[in-house]
């Protein structure tokens, strides 16, 4: 979608710094960050939110998390880390393609707010 920052950003038409790309999925690290590390774990597919994700996108979203869990030691997220995905404005989603948070580096409070 030409509109999609994210789009945008696998297309490398907005810099980013990745930490993590395949043929399916790019890991970036957040503009704002919220925590000392903060990725966003994307798939190349473009989907609002996980609510327009099918059964057939199944195989594509088990794979993001286990990247996640794969790659998040690497990162610095050895001692622990949340994955967040924000469904919708209410829940604070402002970017819409479908992205998992991937926070930690100090000690994060429960629950959110
Ligand atoms: P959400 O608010 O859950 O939709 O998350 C969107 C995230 O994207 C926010 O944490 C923003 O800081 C981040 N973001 C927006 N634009 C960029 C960008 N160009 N590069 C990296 N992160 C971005």
């Amino acid at each position: 979608m030409s509109d999609c920052i994210f789009c945008q950003i696998i297309a490398g038409q907005i810099p980013s710094v990745k930490v993590y790309e395949d043929e399916r999925i790019l890991a970036f690290r957040d503009v704002n960050p919220a925590a000392p590390v903060h990725v966003l774990f994307i798939p190349k597919r473009h989907f609002a939110n996980l609510g327009e994700m099918t059964p057939a996108d199944q195989e594509l979203l088990g794979h993001l998390l286990n990247v996640i869990g794969r790659e998040a030691p690497g990162l610095g997220l050895a001692d622990g880390y949340r994955v967040v995905s924000n469904c919708g404005e209410p829940a604070g989603q402002t970017v819409g393609h479908m992205h998992f948070h991937v926070l930690g580096g100090r000690d994060l409070l429960w629950p959110p707010g």
